[in-house]
């Protein structure tokens, strides 16, 4: 039987007039950023749990404390690039992600296959394993009433211990 590891991941960030705006890595002119100590892409820090917890590896605040002046401003789309080489080092592999945005502006669906692109290439994984949606919120909540945005992301995992063969035969000769 495959083995697979799932983890989930949430974060949200309020609106801020001074800040670019920068989704999925992607830099969206136009619109208001997100407040942070970093440059504040929700959708990066989801997704970054998202792997994390997978791979069981704690969380976000771990791995890049938000006291630390590393990370100010720091690239969000980086620290993503930086724990999914980390973890294909340890011999994890990304079946698949999904992320949803939500947020009551800016509109976000024409930005989706930018947004898909620049995840795969910090994932180092092909674009069709990577999908990405947006929700307005439809006026719900601090996201869908327009002060912030929010993101959840969902990441499952092949394990390293799955060994390649075992992925592709099927039982092993010990459970046929
Ligand atoms: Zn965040």
């Amino acid at each position: 039987m495959l083995s697979v590891r799932v983890g989930w991941g949430y974060d949200a960030h309020p609106w801020a007039a001074s800040r670019p705006l920068v989704l999925c890595g992607v830099r969206i002119p136009g619109h208001e950023g997100l407040a942070g100590h970093s440059d504040g892409d929700a959708a990066c820090h989801a997704l970054v749990d998202a792997l994390l917890g997978a791979a069981g590896e704690g969380d976000i605040g771990r791995w890049f404390p938000p006291g630390d002046p590393r990370w100010r401003d720091a690239s969000s789309l980086g620290m993503l690039r930086q724990v999914a080489a980390r973890l294909a080092g340890a011999g994890w592999r990304i079946e698949n992600v999904d992320v949803t945005l939500i947020a009551a502006h800016p509109p976000l669906a024409p930005w989706r296959e930018g947004f898909v692109q620049s995840l795969a290439g910090a994932l180092g994984v092909e674009a069709a394993r990577v999908n990405v949606k947006a929700s307005s919120g439809n006026g719900l909540g601090f996201s869908g009433e327009g002060s912030g945005l929010a993101a959840v992301a969902v990441a499952v995992l092949e394990p390293p211990d799955a060994p390649e063969a075992a992925r592709e035969a099927g039982p092993s000769p010990a459970a046929r």
